[in-house]
């Protein structure tokens, strides 16, 4: 039984190797198609010289993401990660999240539009962790959003505990993809563009850290709005 989990784990993890080699090897031999260029000074001019720095740079930012990515799922993989779960006013950290993407949110087209309860609802979290799941579902959000559009935030109670919501319009995802969304590596037909190109390690990241503090999350796709939903517990 052990060695069977044991084999199962190794599996897991050449897959994980493969499966980020893969894409870091992208990024990488473009950053270093271009940097050879700049060496070499074949160049026409400064503009152009500015361009391939420019390119080499987000290319680099996109490598750092995935690795940051990696790093995290592989350390939320290990058992026993330390939870720091404290009593956390949710509609605060909710609206100071909020606050802090509205920059970028605009910077593409986007607007919030939030619905936060008057009554303060509180959950039992690790807010750092919670910050981490709400930078994956923004970020996310302003990725895949029709542009200009509008990323919904709702929060309510429900049952023991609250719900939050977040929702953008996009291209429907059919079931049986959305059914596998939160799995690592897995990613929507036709989102292995350059631009947006993650390592689809992001909902991962967000479903694992969810059900470390004893939360849940779903996706629904309907009439071209996608929206996530969490649960999680009250104090
Ligand atoms: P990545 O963004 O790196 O591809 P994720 O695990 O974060 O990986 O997401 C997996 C896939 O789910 C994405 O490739 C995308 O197709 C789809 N997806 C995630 N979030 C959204 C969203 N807010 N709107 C539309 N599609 C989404």
């Amino acid at each position: 039984m052990n060695l069977e989990r044991e084999r199962q784990t190794e599996k897991l993890k050449n897959e994980l190797i493969t499966n980020v080699s893969h894409d870091l090897r992208t990024p990488l031999t473009s950053i270093l198609g271009y940097l050879r260029l700049l060496r070499d000074q074949r160049v026409e001019d400064q503009e152009q010289q500015r361009e391939y720095i420019r390119i080499a740079y987000e290319k680099s930012e996109h490598m750092k993401g995935l690795v940051e990515d990696l790093f995290e799922y592989t350390s939320l993989s290990n058992r026993g990660v330390p939870l720091n779960k404290q009593t956390v006013c949710m509609n605060e950290l909710l609206g100071q999240i909020v606050e802090a993407y509205v920059p970028l949110a605009e910077e593409n087209q986007l607007t919030f539009h939030k619905e936060l309860p008057e009554e303060r609802l509180y959950a039992a979290v690790d807010p750092e962790k919670f910050v981490r799941v709400m930078e994956n579902l923004f970020g996310n959000a302003i990725k895949y959003c029709v542009k200009p559009g509008e990323i919904g935030v709702w929060l309510k109670r429900e049952g023991q505990g609250i719900e939050l919501t977040v929702t953008n319009k996009g291209e429907d995802i059919p079931p049986d993809q959305l059914a596998r969304i939160f799995e690592r590596f897995y990613r929507v037909e036709g989102s292995r563009s350059l631009r947006t190109g993650g390592a689809g390690l992001g909902l991962a990241i967000v479903k694992s850290i969810v059900e470390l503090q004893g939360g849940a999350i779903r996706a629904e796709s309907r009439e071209g709005v996608i929206s996530f939903h969490i649960w999680l517990p009250s104090p």
